[in-house]
């Protein structure tokens, strides 16, 4: 039976009610964003029903209730991904994107050379493959790719080739979006470090879904997006080693992240809010607080059985079919909650808009990896994801419109 008690979770979601022409939605696009419980869209309207203020610089009462929750949201979630350091280890963004465009404008672009090396994988989410490749082109530097197996995991052995004493950085997807592997991201962090260089991950499809301990892994820095588990769009996060944070340079300047300001200079405010410019994400950041809170209570352990029992079951279910072709590794251990996949002769927007008229709401698309794609030799694939309310019977809906889309186009 489920991991989760599934009937009761859902009823924390108002959302999974809703019907299209008569049929319940069925949300299995959880890797581009989840949906909201009622407790976290009750922070959300408890803040500004009750304590809405700016934050940090007031001295009402108002201000100071906001300004305690936000800075304590910041504890929770570095809590929540094993950062001992606290609040100074954890920058609020906008999200994994920015976090992203922090280090590499902040750290990449004063840091960077002609002849160093930024090392990222194939898999890469564009929001890490785009931005090292243009501040290499703005500093000289060059951006090697790790393989991929057939099988969609990364080829260790070219890591250890790539890595090398010229790379600064290393920069990779925890779990990739598009095939669902799950990367050695210690033993790549290990190889980083005995080059001196330093690794970021990109954590946006794992810290939703299993535990995460960024300093078992050894991340210099890590990033994940809130409203990719449970938590409001707009608010991101950065966890960076404190050492790294007071070095680095700031990324955007103006108020609150200043110190002291004359004309002619200015010195930084304390980590974290060095890196929080101007009036930072405070319903987010309490409402992210919140969605930590209620997935904590249920168990990042549990959740991340339940991921693994309904990709396995999917898995299994698609892949009795020869017409399918599913990609990334084949066993559900191995992966995220997602499977990525085609139908032979069904285009995956014309697979998407089938399923839609099903009310299964997946993605089709190039997932933000247009150059896995390419090596993939297809333009798009379809992308179902799961998450904490998720069920088989909705993997059996999703197959169902799958063999719809069999009859309508073979
Ligand atoms: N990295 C990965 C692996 C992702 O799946 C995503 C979201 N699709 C991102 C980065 C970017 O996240 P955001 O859009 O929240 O910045």
């Amino acid at each position: 039976s489920a991991p989760l008690d599934v009937e009761r979770i859902r009823e924390d979601f108002p959302i999974l009610e809703r019907e299209f022409d008569g049929n319940r939605v069925v949300y299995l696009d959880n890797a581009a964003t989840t949906q909201t419980p009622n407790q976290v869209i009750d922070a959300i309207s408890d803040y500004y029903r009750t304590t809405n203020a700016n934050v940090h610089r007031g001295i009402h009462h108002l201000s100071q209730e906001a300004s305690i929750h936000y800075e304590e949201a910041h504890d929770t979630l570095a809590a929540f991904v094993g950062a001992s350091g606290g609040r100074e280890e954890m920058v609020f963004t906008k999200n994994t994107t920015e976090a992203e465009n922090l280090v590499a404008y902040a750290w990449g672009l004063n840091e960077l050379e002609e002849g160093d090396e930024v090392v990222l994988t194939e898999m890469e989410h564009h929001a890490s493959l785009v931005t090292w490749q243009q501040i290499a082109k703005k500093t000289g530097a060059t951006v090697r790719y790790i393989r991929i197996t057939e099988e969609g995991k990364l080829d260790m052995n070219h890591a250890r080739e790539l890595i090398g004493p010229d790379t600064r950085m290393v920069s990779v997807v925890h779990v990739s979006n598009a095939l669902g592997t799950i990367n050695p991201v210690g033993e790549l962090a290990d190889l980083a470090h005995e080059q001196d260089a330093l690794i970021f991950v990109d954590g946006a499809q794992a810290v939703p879904n299993r535990p995460v301990d960024v300093e078992s892994i050894d991340a210099d820095f890590y990033a994940f997006s809130g409203h990719k588990m449970a938590g409001p769009t707009g608010i991101g996060c950065l966890y960076g080693k404190k050492s790294i944070l007071e070095e680095m340079e700031p990324f955007l300047y103006g108020g609150e992240m200043i110190r002291k300001v004359e004309f002619e200079d200015s010195t930084w405010n304390d980590l974290p809010w060095k890196y929080e410019a101007g009036t930072p994400l405070i319903a987010q950041g309490i409402a992210l607080d919140r969605a930590v809170e209620y997935l904590e209570g249920i168990g990042m352990d549990r959740i991340r059985a339940h991921e693994e029992w309904l990709t396995e079951y999917a898995l299994e279910r698609l892949g009795a079919f020869d017409d399918i072709e599913i990609y990334g590794p084949p066993e559900a251990e191995n992966r995220g909650g997602l499977v990525g996949f085609n139908l032979d002769g069904v285009h995956a927007h014309d697979m998407a808009s089938i399923m839609n008229d099903h009310a299964v709401a997946i993605r089709a698309g190039d997932h933000c990896t247009q150059p896995l794609h390419d090596k993939l030799g297809v333009a798009a694939s379809a992308r179902a994801s799961f998450y904490l309310y998720n069920t088989r019977e909705e993997v059996d809906k999703l197959v169902e419109a799958v063999d719809d889309a069999r009859q309508l186009f073979a």
